[in-house]
């Protein structure tokens, strides 16, 4: 049911809510190089969520910070790994789901949301990894941009508003 199908049905649509919900996720995230937010979703309900940081019960970046590697930082443990690293410890089944996250997966996060059977991919701005985009084809799997749904001036953006080199985001 959409705002379309009902003019007095102000709602948010669906994907605005859960990339809203994303982003708000980000927010959490312990690596001021940028952050990220991840939800997984089947079914319009949420099965877990995830946000860059650290090892669980080590110190992050905003206390012991950055640990950099070839200009990234690999601290952090990234918000999709997280999401389903969330779903594992809580028995939570996440094949057929979709994932939202605010910034397209890194070539090692993809590679696991696609081991995780998760078949559909909406992202907020897309990350310079283009293999995903190839794989994904083959895979029968969908990256779909949400660009135009990151525009809500009430959720906070922190970090480089778009990946670069020196974004360090952990790849
Ligand atoms: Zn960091
Ligand atoms: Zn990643």
């Amino acid at each position: 049911m959409s705002s379309q199908e009902h003019p007095n049905d102000k709602r948010v649509s669906w994907h605005e809510y859960f990339m809203n919900i994303a982003r708000q996720v980000a927010t959490r995230a312990t690596c001021d190089r940028k952050h990220v937010g991840a939800v997984i979703v089947r079914d319009k309900t949420i099965l877990s969520t995830g946000y860059n940081g650290s090892i669980r019960g080590l110190a992050h970046c905003t206390e012991a910070g950055h640990l950099i590697e070839d200009g990234h930082c690999v601290r952090t443990v990234h918000a999709e790994a997280n999401a389903i690293c969330q779903a594992a410890r809580n028995g939570v089944r996440i094949e057929n789901a979709d994932i939202y996250t605010t910034a397209s997966p890194c070539w090692n996060c993809f590679r696991l949301i696609a081991n995780s059977s998760i078949k559909r991919i909406y992202y907020g701005e897309f990350y310079r990894d283009t293999r995903s985009l190839e794989v994904a084809k083959e895979l029968g799997m969908e990256l779909i941009d949400l660009s135009e749904l990151m525009n809500d001036p009430s959720i906070p953006i922190v970090g480089e508003p778009k990946h670069d080199d020196s974004c360090g985001c952990g790849e």
